[in-house]
């Protein structure tokens, strides 16, 4: 057997004759097996008695929304690499698993699913039916996670709505109030008028949208007209001022005058403030309560009065007058219309510009004045930039964005919802003095709707109206670290779990899941919650586009998963650096596909050979100049890999194992040492053996270094053979390899490398000559310098079997030649 590896794709099963056996490897079949293999033989099992170091993940808990979504799988898997690298170093590895269940999210898709409307329904059959939809729902949706082969202890796991979750969120709350960091009051708010909810300011999005400014006549008694431009007409009925900045020589006379605003004709204030930008528009501009963050400001700065003209639900209240139950936008093109026919519009400018929307449904915000509970803590964005400085991120340069969200806060914590699924305050408040009142933590979890304080109010009355509002989701999803550890009885244990060592997430949540827990870990602790910090980029669609449901694009991975292999989409999550984002191709999982191939059909050529090797009684004596070039590549493997793997780059450990095991190994040791194999009673049995122990090492070391990203194929090949040797129930609890620097030689790899340069020169002049690689050279002459041919005199054999020489002949020269002659 002297020709190539065969390598065959066309069909997803795959057989290389060995002993006359077919042994075949079939993903499809073979991946759920070793799933099963993996949780009946408990081996990701979090162990609480073990003493080894323990290594603790905060796991993302994905939203139930049905469906896992190929980002899913691609950030999930990058976890999952360093978790199996870790527990491969001996350590005690806590991987729990957890589903973020509360929230619009699941009042959404329960809605869509069931087919109700939330606000129709009487709330605690909604809630009831939700909780319902979740349990018949969730069974399937984790399932998807263990597809891709996910080492996570599943047992300790946790829903973010159940009673586990609850009672450490309302605990949260409980603490907090009683630090002072919380507060309820009424006071203009981030609004959804879809969602019908207060949110906060980490929930909205910039969206570019066409608009217009529009140029719009004030009267002004006595002067000339005042003109305002503005890109809400719809608000007039709420203007309450109109400012310009104090310099603005265009309006000194202006100033501490009345302007009657148009179709309204109540008259307001002309003030001055610096906020007033005089380039932008006219340079004057009118205060409605509220248009945007600088009417609050003003509103707050001259006590202005208070007229909201938009309701909840998003449409013009009685004080838009004529205007009264239009929706928004109707709104703004009648009032528009009227300043037309009035005449009292004189410009209309098209533009497109950002405006705040909420991310959830893209809805345009609006701030309406609301009462709402708050976390107060701008007052921290320091300490919270420093906080961040104390941890390690993974890219660095991720926290610039941390470091960004944080100087641009300008709202307190908005933490209270205007839901119905979610964690309710464990608060009522008093009916005669309305005084909050807290829930005893030996009460929680409570629900406040149905239980009731333990004591009576301090003013006597026992007459409580429970808080109807519910935590927003992030309020409990920011406690990930504390609902995860908390899942552990023991509390010694407990303190060696927190602060964890390994956030892993994606980009685009650092300014919510991660700032938050920051947040309630410093607030509660005064503590970091992780060490460490590892951020994913995204899987784009193959045009670079970020994939959506309404853009058609979305690929699910269990579609690619029967196609290709859970091991195939992992080495593709593998092939981009750590935060970079992804644009997913189809070739990309072939590609992984031929991985799994060749691993096992080389793994199948190294086994076949091994069944008389113990690799315990082989003497290091042994290894020839071939066998040293090939051991001190290998162990510059290791670290490089190891190296990788620590930077949490484990897109360098796959490059760096696939190049040594395809170009290294395969390509080159493999046919080297073919001859010392087949033909020991030609070249002795001290040489086979030497070949052996390299094929032992060489693909152990492969398979070993590539666990962590393919666990299947792996582990199927580790099963065949080196468990037995090792004695390790799993490759994934096996011991990492470990590299050995005096194995590493300079000079051996130096003299191996012009081997192979010489082989593949010989190759290269058959094929170029139309001739078989097995065709016989009658005489190779090799040119090089005298140090060199000492050198390459030591693989004479292997070199002559290889390139089927019978004569190998040296001239001196400078630079390497070669000459055949057949
Ligand atoms: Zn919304
Ligand atoms: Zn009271």
């Amino acid at each position: 057997m002297t020709q190539a590896l065969p390598l065959n794709i066309a069909t997803s099963s795959l057989y290389l004759m060995t002993d006359n056996k077919p042994n075949k490897y079939n993903p499809l079949e073979d991946e759920k097996t070793w799933q099963k293999f993996w949780e009946n033989n408990k081996i990701y099992l979090f162990d609480q008695k073990s003493k080894k170091e323990i290594y603790s993940i905060d796991t993302p808990p994905p939203t139930v929304s049905g469906k896992m979504h190929l980002g899913h799988a691609f950030s999930y898997a990058q976890e999952d690499f360093i978790a199996r690298y870790q527990r491969m170093q001996q350590k005690n590895v806590f991987y729990p698993f957890g589903t973020d269940d509360n929230g619009l999210p699941t009042e959404r898709l329960v809605e869509k699913l069931k087919k109700v409307k939330s606000k129709k329904m009487e709330r605690k059959d909604f809630i009831k039916l939700c909780n319902e939809t979740l349990d018949e729902i969730r069974p399937d949706f984790v399932q998807g996670w263990k597809n891709i082969g996910m080492s996570c202890d599943f047992n300790i796991f946790y829903s973010t709505i159940n009673d586990h979750c609850r009672r450490i969120s309302q605990r949260s709350f409980i603490e907090l109030y009683k630090e002072g960091r919380e507060y309820r009051k009424e006071s203009p708010t981030i609004w959804c008028t879809t969602c019908q909810t207060a949110i906060a300011q980490v929930e909205l999005e910039d969206k570019e949208q066409q608009s217009s400014f529009n140029d719009i006549i004030f009267k002004v008694k006595g002067k000339d007209d005042l003109l305002i431009a503005t890109t809400r007409p719809e608000m007039l009925g709420s203007c309450v001022a109109i400012f310009v900045h104090p310099e603005d020589p265009r309006y000194k006379e202006f100033t501490g005058k009345k302007a009657k605003v148009p179709l309204f004709n109540h008259e307001v204030p002309i003030l001055t403030d610096k906020r007033a930008d005089p380039e932008k528009g006219t340079g004057a501009v009118m205060c409605c309560t509220f248009g945007d963050q600088t009417d609050i400001e003003w509103y707050k700065a001259h006590n202005l009065p208070l007229v909201m003209s938009i309701n909840e639900a998003g449409f013009m209240t009685e004080k838009a007058g004529k205007y009264v139950g239009l929706k928004i936008n109707e709104a703004r093109k009648q009032i528009i219309e009227d300043l037309k026919t009035k005449k009292l519009l004189v410009k209309e400018k098209e533009i497109t510009h950002p405006v705040n929307v909420h991310e959830r449904c893209g809805t345009n915000i609006q701030i309406l004045n609301t009462k709402q509970w708050f976390i107060n803590y701008l007052d921290l964005k320091k300490h919270f930039i420093e906080a961040g400085k104390q941890m390690r991120w993974y890219p660095k340069h991720m926290r610039v964005r941390y470091d960004n969200w944080i100087k641009g806060l300008q709202w307190d914590w908005c933490i209270s919802r205007q839901r119905y699924f979610g964690i309710p305050f464990p608060v009522w408040y008093c009916e005669k003095c309305d005084e909050p009142i807290l829930a005893e933590l030996s009460q929680l979890p409570v629900d406040p709707l149905t239980d009731k304080p333990k004591k009576p109010c301090k003013c006597g009355s026992k007459k409580f109206k429970p808080e109807q509002d519910v935590l927003d989701t992030w309020a409990t999803s920011s406690l990930t670290p504390q609902l995860a550890t908390e899942l552990i009885k023991d509390k010694n244990l407990r303190k060696k779990l927190y602060p964890m060592n390994l956030r892993p997430q994606a980009h685009d949540i650092i300014t919510f899941w991660l700032f938050n827990t920051v947040v309630k870990s410093q607030l509660h602790n005064n503590i970091n919650p992780w060490h460490d910090i590892m951020i994913a980029g995204h899987a784009l669609d193959p045009h670079g586009k970020k994939m959506s449901k309404s853009k058609g694009n979305v690929i699910e991975p269990q579609v690619m998963i029967t196609k290709y292999g859970a091991d195939a989409l992992r080495f593709w999550a593998a092939g981009s650096k750590l935060g970079d984002d992804l644009p997913f191709m189809e070739k990309d999982l072939v590609t992984g596909k031929k991985m799994i191939v060749k691993l096992w059909n080389a793994a199948q050529f190294c086994l076949m050979h091994l069944n008389d090797f113990n690799p315990e009684k082989f003497d290091k004596k042994k290894l020839t100049l071939i066998d040293q070039w090939l051991l001190s590549k290998l162990n510059r493997m290791i670290i490089e890999a190891t190296d990788s793997f620590e930077e949490y780059e484990y897109a360098r450990t796959r490059a760096k194992t696939e190049q040594f095991f395809w170009h290294i190994f395969c390509d080159n040791y493999l046919e080297l040492v073919k001859d010392r194999i087949y033909n020991p009673d030609k070249r002795g049995k001290a040489q086979r053996q030497a070949a052996q122990y390299c094929l032992y090492t060489g693909i152990l070391t492969v398979i070993k270094l590539m666990a962590p990203i393919m666990p299947h194929i792996t582990e199927a090949v580790y099963q065949e053979h080196f468990a037995k040797k090792e004695k390790y129930k799993s490759i994934h609890i096996s011991e990492w390899p470990k590299s050995n620097i005096k194995e590493i030689k300079e000079k051996q790899e130096a003299v191996g490398d012009l081997v192979v340069q010489i082989v593949s020169e010989v190759r290269k002049t058959k094929s170029s000559n139309s001739l078989s690689l097995k065709t016989g050279v009658k005489k190779l002459t090799i040119i090089c310098s005298k140090d060199e041919q000492k050198g390459i005199k030591l693989a004479m054999d292997d070199l002559k079997a290889t390139t089927s020489s019978l004569d190998i002949i040296f001239k001196e020269g400078k630079k390497l030649d070669i000459k055949v002659e057949f």
